[in-house]
């Protein structure tokens, strides 16, 4: 079974009963099968997508006992298939001319399909392959990942048109960075989870609510005045303005290495470069989420709301530090805070 090449949909025919087997199977399919780089001669007889009889993948047990596992069992020496006498001679199976002509034509029939499609001449087999890591279950986990995941080039492209993205210096966004930059900054999970919606651009704001029926108006939430769009919400109505402006001015004066930091759209919005200054991206994270609670609560944002915020996530984050043994990080980090409301904290 670990040697076959099921396509999914093609494991439901195998009418297993067993819901945990027929669960197993549907999995390992989903993660063993190959669309094609197959080598003609080792490629695997039983229970392969390609081959078929009757529109089914097919297996003999009788024709494995006797040793026939690949397409090469079935060549003679000038990788021409064997003729049934042949065939018989060699293996002496229990069959018939009409059976062996059909496992023939099948094998032929893929031959035909797949006879451009053979870039690997020596495909590793999945199992060695997996044996060799130690850690079986995270090597399947990225093998999975790396079927299903897609770059999201839409909402990428979506930022980078947006007009106030390039209204200072042309702006350099590093992907990579920018969708770990969350789970680097912090282990709290409603702002990992908020980052994520944010960079995918799925934060619902009146301008699409209203578009789908859900809001009488598409004016913002906070201003009441524009089109509530991602970026007038998070960047340009006023009262967002005015609320970046205090947080940059308040983190400048209380925060060591940060006394020369302004405001961007990138910036504040966690499109970047580089990850080198995680607790100033931090502090930018919990900025960000916070501005979203505003618009959830009808609150305007505010700087002596955003400091209790702050204060309620180093806490979090130091109780976290405290059970994973890293105080020393938690403390080193939060270090650079110059506040006297930080240093019941640190202690
Ligand atoms: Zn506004």
């Amino acid at each position: 079974m670990f040697r076959s090449n099921l396509k999914q949909q093609d494991s439901t025919l195998l009418n297993l009963k067993d819901p945990f087997l027929k669960e197993i199977i549907q999995y390992w399919t989903k993660f063993n099968y190959k669309d094609d780089n197959l080598d003609f001669a080792s490629t695997y007889i039983w229970y392969n997508s390609h081959i078929r009889i009757e529109n089914r993948p097919f297996f003999y047990r009788s024709w494995l006992s006797a040793g026939i596992k690949e397409i090469r069992d079935l060549l003679d020496n000038d990788q021409n298939f064997l003729s049934y006498n042949a065939f018989i001679d060699k293996y002496s199976i229990k069959t018939n001319y009409l059976e062996y002509h059909k496992v023939i034509s099948a094998v032929a029939h893929y031959k035909k399909v797949h006879s451009t499609a053979y870039h690997d001449p020596t495909p590793k087999d999945v199992v060695d392959t997996l044996l060799s890591h130690t850690k079986v279950s995270k090597k399947i986990y990225e093998c999975q990942i790396n079927k299903k995941a897609s770059i999201p080039s839409r909402s990428q492209g979506k930022w980078l048109e947006e007009r106030d993205m390039h209204c200072n210096l042309s702006i350099i966004v590093n992907w990579e960075n920018t969708y770990c930059l969350s789970s680097l900054c912090t282990r709290e999970s409603k702002l990992r989870a908020f980052q994520f919606k944010f960079l995918h651009r799925k934060i619902a704001t009146n301008d699409f609510l209203y578009k789908i029926g859900i809001k009488q108006t598409d004016s913002c939430s906070f201003c009441e005045e524009q089109k509530e769009t991602l970026v007038h919400l998070f960047w340009t109505c006023k009262y967002t303005q005015n609320f970046w402006k205090s947080m940059f001015e308040w983190i400048s004066q209380n925060f060591k290495d940060l006394e020369n930091v302004s405001p961007s759209l990138s910036l504040c919005f966690g499109l970047i470069d580089d990850v080198k200054d995680l607790l100033f991206h931090h502090l930018l994270l919990i900025a960000r989420h916070y501005i979203y609670t505003c618009r959830l609560g009808n609150k305007l944002p505010t700087l002596q709301v955003y400091t209790q915020v702050l204060m309620n996530s180093i806490e979090i984050e130091k109780q976290i530090a405290f059970h994973n043994n890293d105080s020393n990080v938690f403390v080193q980090k939060w270090s650079r805070f110059k506040n006297n409301l930080s240093q019941n904290l640190l202690h």
